[in-house]
């Protein structure tokens, strides 16, 4: 007895003092390091509140008003806020926000149009798809024949030209829009003329970029796309998790998809923190948000161009960038690892007709979501280009990788991060 009421109420600390120590020394990095990668984000305290919170006890297998389980009066209202929340946020007529990942969420909506066997065309991962777009160990390989479109060799901006030929050929049933390394706007309603000539589905993914769409700093896709897909962790800044946006037209078929077709009981905690971040995507501040998330990509975009760094297709529109290192005889994996050594956390990304394999590659991907969250503004974007072209012009030198990796620590400290812990 004594010793249950002990375990129920000890802290993690107490019970995984291993565990406790690398999440605090994770903390200690998400502080001291510039955290530069595209896809990341760091997620306000309320957020975590849902995650670390007594929800994960729960079962609540089913939608709202239709659950299989007893007990479930207030999670249901909760799931009920995030789907409204969702639906609101981005204008959508059907939201499930049931989703455990972006894959997830690509497979609910592809297998709610598509059968075994049917074709589908989406964005080469090479220049710029996700793995859920067609990447051969990807189940979307095993169960569908995938044909991909790219971009224009001299513009590396996507050849729509292309995507109407290739999809006047193959017939595809589904028309991916959506990519993971593109720096630039996508033209919804360019894609969704082309699958209404063949009378395709269209399916943008836009976890990327759903934070600029939610905050008004991209066009929306809803208006043109027959579902949305999306992640929340990304430029949202919510939990990790994803949802699905559609017309009523697909509703029920969507929700069956998701449960029970692909999925069980849902993550309450994740769908209350989706909740609070769609909240939050939806009050003014958020606007600003990623007006300045754009600014900052662009400010590092002309401050990376003006140390004579190729960016792929010339710029970007929007929260992130593509280095090409070839001019500087630096493969991308070299320059994500003596970047993490300087304090700067990056990843390394093939660019377009990369030469290098997808491990090593040419590239590098930049992206300001993180940053942005932590309160830096145009001046500091400077001093991260002057610091990443410091490492990547002296990659042998240790003394300039220390010197940097203090001024990122000290960068960091100025802006500091959940304060409140620790
Ligand atoms: C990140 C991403 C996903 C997948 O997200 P996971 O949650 O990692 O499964 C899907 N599509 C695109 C375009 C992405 O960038």
């Amino acid at each position: 007895m004594a010793y249950f009421n002990e375990l129920m109420e000890a802290s993690l600390s107490a019970v995984d003092p291993d565990i406790k120590a690398l999440t605090d020394k994770e903390l200690d990095r998400q502080r001291t390091h510039i955290e530069l990668i595209a896809s990341e984000n760091f997620v306000p305290r309320a957020v975590m509140e849902c995650q670390g919170s007594i929800l994960t006890n729960k079962y609540a297998e089913g939608y709202p008003h239709k659950k299989y389980y007893g007990g479930c009066e207030f999670v249901e209202v909760i799931e009920e806020i995030a789907i409204e929340r969702a639906k609101k946020l981005f204008g959508a007529g059907h939201a499930n926000v049931q989703p455990h990942s972006g894959t997830t969420a690509n497979q609910a909506a592809y297998f709610t149009v598509m059968k075994p066997g049917d074709t589908m065309l989406a964005m080469k991962l090479d220049q710029g798809g996700h793995l859920s777009h067609g990447h051969p160990l990807n189940f979307t390989s095993m169960i569908y024949k995938v044909v991909s479109y790219g971009v224009n060799r001299d513009t590396e901006m996507i050849d729509y030209d292309e995507v109407a030929s290739l999809a006047r050929e193959y017939r595809p049933k589904v028309i991916v829009a959506g990519a993971s390394a593109y720096p630039r706007r996508i033209d919804f309603a360019r894609f969704r003329a082309v699958a209404d000539d063949i009378g395709a589905y269209l399916i943008t993914d836009m976890a990327h970029i759903a934070g600029l769409v939610a905050g008004g700093a991209h066009d929306n896709p809803i208006p043109h796309s027959h579902f949305v897909t999306s992640t929340t962790q990304k430029s949202l800044r919510g939990p990790r998790g994803a949802f699905v946006l559609c017309t009523e037209e697909f509703a029920k078929d969507l929700d069956r998809t998701v449960f029970p077709g692909i999925q069980g009981g849902p993550l309450l905690p994740a769908i209350a923190a989706k909740a609070v971040c769609f909240k939050l995507a939806s009050e003014p501040s958020f606007e600003d948000y990623a007006r300045q998330v754009v600014r900052n990509a662009a400010a590092l975009a002309k401050a990376m161009q003006g140390r004579g760094y190729r960016l792929v297709s010339g710029g970007t529109d929007n929260h992130m960038m593509l280095l090409d290192l070839r001019s500087r005889s630096l493969t991308g994996k070299a320059a994500e690892k003596i970047l993490e050594e300087a304090g700067i956390t990056v990843n390394k990304n093939a660019i377009p007709f990369d030469p290098e394999k997808p491990m090593v590659t040419s590239g590098l991907r930049l992206g300001s979501p993180a940053v942005t969250t932590r309160g830096m503004k145009e001046p500091e974007m400077e001093l991260i280009a002057e610091a990443v072209d410091e490492v990547l012009s002296s990659p042998e030198d240790k003394g300039v990788i220390s010197k940097v990796r203090g001024r990122m620590a000290e960068l960091g400290a100025a802006f500091p991060l959940y304060e409140s812990m620790k």
